[in-house]
């Protein structure tokens, strides 16, 4: 796999990043860098599986709701990496394989 160098999320520049963290964690993410930094020993699924959480996150701290009091940081990532994002690419692949959009959105 070949790990894009940066990634957009709302409009900011996100620097991606591989450095030994030796496992503990897989990745974190930085706000004040604008950094994701995943451990470089990960490969494959985990390498993608802690991209996306690490980008969750951030799509959280940039959107301003995970600064609000209380607010379920790693639950509400989870959430989203473990229940939403399997259902919504599911999804896409039935949605590609819509033969024709027309019938798809049925009959206007
Ligand atoms: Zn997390």
């Amino acid at each position: 796999m070949i790990l894009p160098k940066t990634v957009r999320v709302a409009g900011v520049p996100i620097k991606i990043v591989l450095q030994e963290l030796d496992g503990d964690p897989y990745g974190y993410w930085s706000l004040d860098r604008r950094t994701i930094v995943l451990d470089l020993n990960l490969t494959g699924k985990q390498l993608r599986e802690t991209l996306c959480h690490e980008m969750i996150h951030a799509a959280l701290d940039l959107s301003g709701i995970s600064f609000a009091k209380g607010f379920p940081d790693e639950p509400t990532v989870r959430a989203i990496e473990t229940l939403f994002l399997p259902a919504w690419e599911r999804m896409q692949k039935r949605l590609k394989a819509t033969p024709n959009e027309k019938d798809f959105k049925g009959k206007d």
